[in-house]
């Protein structure tokens, strides 16, 4: 077989790109196999969509470059403008409590990295996503895109107001803290719905707590004690 030179520049190229991507997935599997089994799975996470969902997003790559050895470290990192992509294990507790399936339409608030969006997405759900500081949205979408992640929709907006145009939806996600859940998110939930959200005092300690959506009533439970960066407002 002959090709031309075009043909093997290209040839050249994509093998390069190829290597990169599969050198970058080897490079951190091992690391990121660890960091399920025993930041997750030994801690009580058993939802086998989200376990595998945790094992293969990248999340080397939705981290700043100088945190990229910490990546699959125990705890939050900064990730810009006073903000930061939650503990693995956290991501991890809040994408099961929404019991993922392949096919449901979830709607996080709170892009930040967009690793959380990035989980979901693997989880197998339609994702929509808010974020309100239009730095971590670009960067967001930069991160999901280099990941190789597509149709994650992402807008930048008071995520307070929801997503109206695609309402309702079977799982809304929250990453910020604040004090009572956001009436129009509990509007655009289904009913049977689930939403997890940290309530409390956003420069204390909150509650990751469980809203369920029957019949038009929102039913509460709390789950866990966390800390989260605060829900702001424009
Ligand atoms: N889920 C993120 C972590 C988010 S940190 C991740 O996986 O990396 C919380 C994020 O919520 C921050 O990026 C913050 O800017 C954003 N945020 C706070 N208030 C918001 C609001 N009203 N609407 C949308 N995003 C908001």
């Amino acid at each position: 077989m002959r090709f031309s030179i075009i043909q093997s520049i290209f040839l050249i190229i994509t093998s390069f790109l190829i290597s990169e991507h599969v050198h970058a997935q080897d490079k951190y599997s091992f690391e990121r196999a660890r960091m399920v089994q025993s930041q997750i799975a030994d801690r009580g996470i058993t939802d086998q969509v989200t376990l595998s969902a945790l094992k293969s997003v990248p999340r080397h790559l939705f981290v700043p470059e100088d945190q990229k050895s910490n990546a699959y470290s125990d705890y939050p990192l900064p990730i810009g403008y006073g903000q930061t992509i939650s503990q693995p294990y956290i991501v991890a507790f809040m994408t099961e409590a929404i019991s993922p399936i392949k096919g449901m339409k979830v709607l996080e608030i709170g892009t930040g990295s967009g690793y959380q969006a990035a989980v979901l997405k693997e989880s197998g759900c339609e994702v929509y996503s808010i974020e309100i500081i239009p730095e971590l949205y670009k960067q967001a979408i930069e991160n999901i895109t280099r990941a190789g992640y597509k149709n994650i929709r992402i807008k930048n907006a008071d995520g307070y107001y929801g997503w109206t145009e695609h309402a309702p939806f079977d799982a809304i996600v929250v990453t910020a803290a604040t004090e009572f859940i956001p009436p129009p998110l509990i509007g655009q939930l289904k009913e049977g719905g689930k939403m997890i959200i940290p309530l409390g005092n956003p420069y204390l300690v909150q509650q990751l707590t469980l809203a369920e959506k029957i019949e038009g009533k929102t039913i509460t439970k709390s789950l866990l004690p966390v800390r989260f960066v605060p829900f702001t407002r424009n």
